[in-house]
């Protein structure tokens, strides 16, 4: 089963992305919706507001647990990547989860008007189509972490063991190949 975080940001594009792969999804608002959920995804959004929200609710340390056990594979999308970085940089920086080892510019673009689409080439996918909204940039990797795609050389899709992050929105364009790979995580 794979859990949506469901707390802020745009969750329902990536149930609606589960749902074209035929996957068993759902939305995750409390730790009883975990329970079951073999892999969860944390969405886009604003990450200083999802951390504080997931700290409420007890989800983050539930989800930081299972996760440093290995019983939860987690892909974060933008500001869900920024929550799994060990190492965030950028103004009134949220808490992070710290989950793959790599530092993370929030907004690193600048603001809503430099908000991007691309199409890029990922040598295991094929070509993807990405967004790119208020996204931050990976300013650094560490050796566990494999760079699956980077975008005028910075990485933009990475994985370290069972954790996935990307800096852009495949969901935002209804692009179903890296939660195709992600549900093989
Ligand atoms: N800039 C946002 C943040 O810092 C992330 C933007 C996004 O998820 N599209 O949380």
């Amino acid at each position: 089963m794979i859990g949506v975080l469901a707390l802020q940001g745009d969750f329902a594009e990536h149930m609606d992305v589960l749902q074209a792969l035929h996957a068993m999804a759902k939305e995750v608002r409390s730790i009883t919706d975990l329970e079951g959920c073999s892999h969860l995804i944390i969405p886009g959004g604003e990450s200083t507001v999802m951390a504080r929200l997931m700290q409420s609710c007890g989800l983050w340390d539930c989800i930081l647990d299972r996760a440093q056990k290995g019983d939860l594979a987690i892909f974060g999308t933008c500001a869900g990547a920024i929550l799994l970085a060990s190492e965030i940089h950028g103004k009134n920086a949220p808490p992070s989860l710290g989950l793959v080892d790599m530092t993370i510019d929030r907004n690193a673009y600048g603001s809503q008007l430099q908000s991007f689409h691309a199409d890029m080439d990922l040598s295991t996918m094929g070509r993807v189509q990405c967004a790119f909204i208020r996204a931050p940039k990976i300013i650094r990797t560490g050796k566990a972490v494999e760079t699956l795609a980077t975008y005028e050389g910075n990485p933009v899709l990475v994985t370290q063991g069972r954790f996935l992050a990307s800096t852009f929105h495949p969901e935002a364009r209804g692009e179903r190949a890296v939660h195709r790979m992600f549900m093989g995580l």
